[in-house]
């Protein structure tokens, strides 16, 4: 038995290191979002141009309270552009109402977003933020409706919504 044990120990102590090294390059992953280089704002530039809610969700990944947003009740026509950049993100014919609190969308407009994985929960999500600033709007998961089977959960905060 103490051999077994000796045995896991060895086996968890490289576990956890690696453990360490993949759940620490939030950074490295975030490094790798490339604005589009007029919108390569910095740090003070984006705080300036934001309200701090929406800076903390769009320049720091962070997330706005369930139901919270206006937008998660939006049934007109239009079209969800990016808090950050007002690029056109998401049309009003992909939202739908997922019951989780926040705007959730079956389809982005082609090109609009970009991808990376993020740890943060420690099981992997797929993270999306606009292609043009690189602003943060929220996750991608495959539970969502067809055609798709995708559901883009985004922030409201990070959304500015324009009627058609
Ligand atoms: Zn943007």
């Amino acid at each position: 038995m103490s051999q077994f044990l000796s045995r896991r120990t060895f086996i968890l102590i490289p576990t956890m290191t690696f453990l360490k090294f993949i759940l620490k390059p939030k950074t490295v992953f975030a490094s790798l979002i490339n604005p589009q280089e007029n919108w390569n704002l910095s740090k003070e530039e984006w705080q300036k141009k934001l309200t701090t809610e929406a800076f903390y969700i769009l320049r720091q990944e962070g997330t706005e309270r369930a139901f919270s947003s206006p937008l998660n009740n939006e049934k007109r026509n239009g079209v969800f552009h990016c808090a950050g950049c007002n690029l056109p993100l998401f049309s009003s014919n992909t939202k739908f109402d997922s019951g989780t609190g926040w705007p959730s969308f079956w389809d982005s407009i082609d090109g609009a977003v970009d991808t990376k994985v993020d740890f943060k929960l420690i099981v992997p999500r797929t993270e999306y933020h606009c292609s043009r600033c690189g602003g943060h709007q929220g996750h991608v998961f495959n539970d969502g409706p067809l055609p798709t089977g995708k559901r883009y959960c985004n922030n409201g905060l990070a959304l500015k919504f324009l009627p058609s």
